[in-house]
């Protein structure tokens, strides 16, 4: 069954796909997606349980589903929870990767998808205002080879045509700079999508579980259950687990100073109403070190929150007074407009970064049963619908791009214990 009769088949026969559950998690409060319904089960079964309603094992479990396969999903905390990395309200959507064709082609699909996606699940969560680049010099000739080969649009801007465009950002006086925009990119929201996601799943029939789910013991080289935190089990035919940075705690042997999970997070800065429009989507493209203002969440700016590493489940989400002074002295340098504004919000959560910024998707060398999704490092978000599909499409065995594979494999390098655990916050003119 193809997705678009899949697609059919879910729309006509909704009723006979649903699966009901009690209670509901995952409400964004702000109105907009569905909430999600949990199940509690009893000795589940499926074709492919996926352990994490992040962006990747939401996407993947949607995914699988749309390809005709009995599916449940379990997260201990819910879909975009605000501990996991995909929490908070909004990632960056970009396709600059310097001489990594591969996840420029990602990003460009990802775009389209979001699009589509979020028609379909009746709610906004692709902001597209652009990108923008700011640079002492020319914009790679490798990113702008691959964009003319992939027929991606940009624009190599003077400083003047800059400051004329974009008033509010500073260019400062002295440098000659160089805008590099691109016009296709944005925001994309973050909680808002995890909930969509896994609703949408719902909806087309998968199993939505909140509960934590543990490894039981196994024979010959297979999985074939979990146990879950309400003490049921799962049985599946495949396990995915996109468990982000908690992959790191339940498979310690395997990747131990192959993963690295440190805090990491996003300030919101506030805006004065009357130049609100001016920072606002559409006005202001992504930065890359700040996402414009959407639905009046505030200007995001990454923040610099943490050195060492951090145990997701219990680590503390409050940014400290250092973090929060940084993000508004950074805010009134680069838009000198907004100096005084203030902190509204922060999300404060983890990077899981991989030693070379690849993803994992690969099978767990000691379980035939078992793939490991995830090592999303700073730029896991964007590609969401894309992840999904192909890692729905590897794990039941039809690959369409099996020269990705090696690229997504746990690899043998590990990080230099000795070397900063800072993780690097990015600047406007780099
Ligand atoms: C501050 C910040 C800014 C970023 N900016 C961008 C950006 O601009 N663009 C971009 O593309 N990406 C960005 N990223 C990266 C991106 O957000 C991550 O790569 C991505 O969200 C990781 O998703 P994930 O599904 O792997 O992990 P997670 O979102 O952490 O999901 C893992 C899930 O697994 C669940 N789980 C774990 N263990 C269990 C268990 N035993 N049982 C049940 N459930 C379990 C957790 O509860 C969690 O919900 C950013 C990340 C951060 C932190």
């Amino acid at each position: 069954m193809n997705r678009r009769d899949f697609l059919k088949a879910a729309g006509t026969n909704s009723a006979a796909l649903a699966i009901s559950g009690s209670g509901a998690v995952g409400a964004t409060g702000r109105g907009q997606a569905p909430a999600i319904r949990t199940t509690a089960g009893t000795g589940i079964t499926a074709d492919v349980a996926v352990i994490g309603a992040g962006v990747f094992g939401g996407w993947t479990a949607l995914c699988l589903r749309e390809m005709g396969h009995s599916v449940v999903l379990i997260d201990q905390y819910g879909p975009g929870n605000s501990k996991s990395s995909s929490g908070g309200e909004v990632r960056g959507m970009r396709a600059a990767y310097g001489d990594r064709e591969y996840y420029t082609r990602w990003a460009i699909a990802a775009m389209e998808q979001w699009k589509i996606r979020e028609a379909e699940f009746g709610t906004k969560l692709y902001f597209e205002s652009g990108v923008l680049g700011v640079s002492r010099t020319q914009p790679a000739q490798t990113v702008r080879s691959i964009f003319d080969r992939l027929k991606f649009p940009y624009e190599v801007l003077t400083r003047e045509e800059l400051t004329k465009r974009w008033p509010q950002i500073a260019t400062e006086d002295s440098a000659e700079v160089v805008g590099f925009y691109q016009p296709r990119g944005g925001t994309l929201k973050a909680h808002a999508s995890c909930v969509a996601v896994a609703s949408a799943f719902q909806k087309k029939g998968g199993r939505f579980v909140l509960a934590k789910a543990s490894l039981a013991p196994t024979s010959q080289g297979r999985l074939q259950r979990v146990r879950l935190s309400s003490g049921e089990t799962v049985s599946a035919g495949t396990f995915i687990f996109a468990a982000g940075p908690w992959l790191l705690t339940m498979f310690p042997e395997l990747l131990d100073r192959k993963l690295r999970v440190a805090k990491s997070g996003h300030g919101m800065v506030g805006v004065p109403p009357e130049l609100s429009r001016d920072y606002s989507y559409p006005v202001l493209p992504n930065t890359n070190a700040m996402l414009p203002n959407v639905d009046g969440l505030g200007l995001a700016v990454m923040m610099t929150v943490g050195t060492t590493p951090v145990d997701p489940d219990t680590h503390d989400r409050v940014p400290t007074p250092e973090a929060k002074a940084e993000v508004l002295a950074r805010t009134a340098q680069w838009f000198p407009a907004l100096k005084g504004q203030p902190f509204i919000n922060a999300h404060v959560c983890q990077l899981d970064s991989t030693v070379d910024a690849n993803f994992i998707v690969d099978r767990h060398p000691g379980f035939d049963d078992v793939w490991i999704a995830g090592g999303g490092s700073d730029h896991g978000f964007k590609f969401g619908p894309v992840t999904g599909d192909y890692v729905a499409h590897r794990v039941v065995g039809r690959d369409t791009q099996p020269e990705l594979a090696p690229i997504f494999r746990i690899k043998s390098q590990t990080f230099d214990v000795t070397a900063s655990r800072n993780p690097a916050v990015p600047a406007l003119i780099e």
